[in-house]
């Protein structure tokens, strides 16, 4: 056998994939995967590759989510569902400091043990794409959050190639998939009834050797069979671009990202605003489920007693009237202009401060938004009457 090392492929079945999970297992990691519950394709804890969502597909559009069994569907034909990894590196709530008061002297608690690693198994491009966004933000803007760094730091990312498109994904022109990359520590190609398995990583080759010690069978990739597996993501992202049909599912979503950070800087008083805002009900929904969206909001919660306080951290949405409130008032009191500070962050304002899009075209935003809203439609509306707007007033959007 062919030793795993960055950069080789090897086959992997059903077994095989079930002791890599019990390599990372063993190695202490918390090992997280793609399950269905609660009528969607969640991320939870995963002891075993037999909970995974084999022959579910996922139906996706704006406002719509809907599983659906198919027997011929493979163990990763599903796409994004309502979790990211930003779930897990930056939870929803934690608490990140506490505070106890004793004979009236107040001492701040050491932190608690440190968590186990997190392996994560399915990782699409779009998600990969959003880590290193999240990254920057939380690493690399001259701030770095601890918690967020102990997490990624020893994250191991077990990735797929995607080999379908829901109706809401447009990874494909946002540079971000459908391929998986470029960093994790194994990417695994469905096909037929294996998985077709690069290495990315040490770490990644030291999992692989410890499943094979521990008897997976992995036999390297030829040529012409790593050849086949590119093939897969690729050929998606080909249709994809050609808007075309992708397996029984509508064709997914496109966005025209030519120019657009100028196009949306020079229509901030765009009529599309305030349309949008006749149906956004500021409910925060896309804000939540988007794997780049960062914002945090603290307060401190005591005990009955007043003797024991957390500092908890919570996520925030700019669509809540408090985000933006500053001397007493919102400075963002409208929906339109919540609807365009966050549509304009992710597409324009994010490229000025990080240097790159916050969107990566998971399409979440749009599955998940309750009145279908649709980032792709509301931009090629503003593109489409580009300078139709009023001249600067600052009516309606303050
Ligand atoms: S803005 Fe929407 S499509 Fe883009 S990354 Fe966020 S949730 Fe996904
Ligand atoms: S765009 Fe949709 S998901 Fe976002 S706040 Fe408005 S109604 Fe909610």
């Amino acid at each position: 056998m062919t030793p795993p090392s960055p950069g080789s492929w090897h086959w992997l079945d059903r077994a095989g994939l079930q002791l890599v999970v019990d390599a990372l297992r063993r190695q202490g990691h918390r090992v997280i995967g793609p399950q269905v519950a609660d009528g969607a394709i969640v991320l939870r804890d995963l002891a075993s590759v037999t909970d995974l969502p084999t022959g579910w597909l996922d139906d996706q559009d704006g406002g719509s989510y809907r599983l659906r069994h198919d027997p011929t569907a493979g163990t990763f034909d599903h796409v994004v569902g309502p979790h990211s990894l930003k779930n897990f590196l930056f939870p929803a709530r934690e608490t990140v400091a506490s505070f106890a008061r004793d004979d009236g002297t107040w001492t701040q608690a050491p932190r608690s043990a440190a968590e186990s690693p997190l392996a994560v198994l399915g990782v699409r491009g779009c998600d990969l794409a959003a880590l290193a966004v999240q990254d920057r933000v939380f690493l690399g803007s001259g701030y770095v959050d601890e918690a967020y760094k102990a997490r990624r730091e020893r994250l191991f990312l077990v990735a797929v190639n995607c080999r379908r498109a829901a109706a809401t994904c447009f990874c494909h022109s946002m540079g971000c998939g459908p391929s998986a990359g470029p960093v994790f520590d194994l990417a695994l190609t469905e096909i037929g009834n294996r998985f077709a398995c690069e290495v990315g990583s040490d770490h990644g080759a030291a999992v692989l050797a410890a499943a094979s010690e521990a008897g997976a069978v992995l036999a390297a990739c030829t040529a012409s069979e790593i050849d086949a597996a590119g093939a897969v993501p690729r050929d998606l992202g080909s249709r994809m671009h050609a808007r075309q049909t992708v397996n029984d599912t509508p064709s997914p979503r496109s966005l025209d990202t030519h120019g657009i950070r100028d196009l949306l800087m020079r229509n901030l008083e765009h009529p599309q605003w305030d349309e949008v805002a006749s149906r956004c009900l500021s409910c925060t929904n896309c804000t939540l489920v988007c794997p780049t969206c960062f914002c945090s909001s603290v307060q401190e919660v005591a005990d009955l007693s007043g003797d024991q306080v957390d500092r908890e951290r919570h996520w925030a949405s700019c669509f809540s009237l408090d985000h933006a409130r500053m001397h007493g008032q919102s400075v963002r009191s409208s929906t339109a202009s919540r609807y365009r500070q966050w549509l304009i962050h992710k597409f324009a304002t994010w490229i000025d401060q990080f240097d790159t899009s916050g969107c990566t075209g998971c399409g979440r935003c749009i599955t998940w938004c309750p009145v279908g809203i649709d980032v792709t439609r509301e931009i090629a509306a503003i593109r489409a009457t580009d300078g139709a707007a009023a001249p600067e007033t600052g009516r309606g959007t303050s």
